[in-house]
């Protein structure tokens, strides 16, 4: 079953936390002159034109990206501010948010010689509009299952490696999937870095991820949770949004909660943002 498109959600509070978090990591990572090698087991498309049918369907941007890049003018936090001026360079004219990029195009910007980025995506009209998208020579398009593949592609020829693992989890199986897949990564690549996203449901499908890494016998989990607003059972929908992060770069948590401060008032009453070591060193 394939049938998340995520052009129906591209900008969303979501994508904002989570490319945030990418994008701070990333900025750890280029402080360093050793290579890195990036996978991104689930790319999508990599950029989504605010217009298109799907993403004016539910317009979910305009409680996401939308508030952040109107008030870019009052921003003080640095990382929001380079987030902006990065964002603002995925735009034909860099004033006007038309198009918002996604996960291999934010990694894109960071790719340095001798670096490569894999971005897989399983859904075939997904991997065509990849394909499609203008994306610097080190970025390398497999139409595949990133999750399965991902073990055989460890350890990798760079001294470092950064993993995006960012699934739909259309199936409730997917959460045990990236944790059974975890525990192998990290045996194959001990210092990789991983990003792992997750939503925040009523029912609560997350905590199977979290229990099961939490038993896992991997250390140096760090975790980041962004609420839009606060849990209803009684209400459908995605109330947060979550990310994990194997091995995270010293320093992103302090940084990630000066952006948070300035960013969760822009969404709303109700938001508000939680960090904490999941599973310490
Ligand atoms: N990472 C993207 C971003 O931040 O812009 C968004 C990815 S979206 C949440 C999930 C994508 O994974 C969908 O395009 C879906 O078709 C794809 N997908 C689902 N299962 C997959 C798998 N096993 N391997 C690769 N891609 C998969």
């Amino acid at each position: 079953m394939l049938s998340y498109q995520h052009a129906y959600h591209a900008g969303n509070f979501a994508d904002v936390h989570k490319h945030l978090t990418l994008f701070a990591t990333l900025d750890y990572l280029l402080r360093k002159p050793s290579p890195v090698t990036y996978i991104d087991t689930h790319a999508g498309r990599g950029l989504y034109p605010l217009s298109s049918d799907e993403t004016q369907r539910l317009q979910e941007y305009r409680d996401g990206v939308w508030p952040l890049w109107q008030a870019s003018a009052s921003i003080s936090d640095p990382l929001l501010c380079d987030w902006l001026a990065t964002l603002s360079r995925a735009q034909r004219d860099p004033a006007e948010l038309t198009h918002y990029p996604g996960s291999p195009w934010w990694i894109s910007q960071a790719l340095r010689a001798k670096e490569r980025l894999y971005g897989f995506e399983l859904h075939p009209g997904e991997h065509q509009h990849l394909d499609d998208q203008l994306l610097p020579a080190g970025v390398e398009r497999v139409h595949g299952d990133g999750l399965a593949v991902l073990c055989q592609r460890l350890p990798v020829p760079t001294p470092r490696v950064c993993v995006l693992i960012d699934p739909s989890y259309e199936r409730k199986d997917e959460y045990w999937e990236v944790a059974a897949t975890l525990s192998l990564a990290m045996a194959k690549a001990r210092h990789a870095v991983i990003l792992i996203w997750y939503p925040l449901l009523p029912a609560g499908h997350h905590q199977a991820l979290l229990d099961a890494l939490a038993s896992s016998g991997i250390r140096k989990i760090w975790r980041s949770e962004l609420h839009l607003r606060a849990a209803d059972a009684h209400e459908r929908g995605m109330y947060g949004s979550g990310m994990l992060v194997i091995n995270p770069p010293w320093g992103l948590d302090e940084r990630l909660a000066g952006a948070m401060a300035q960013l969760t008032p822009l969404l709303g009453a109700q938001s508000h943002y939680h960090a904490d070591w999941w599973v310490p060193e």
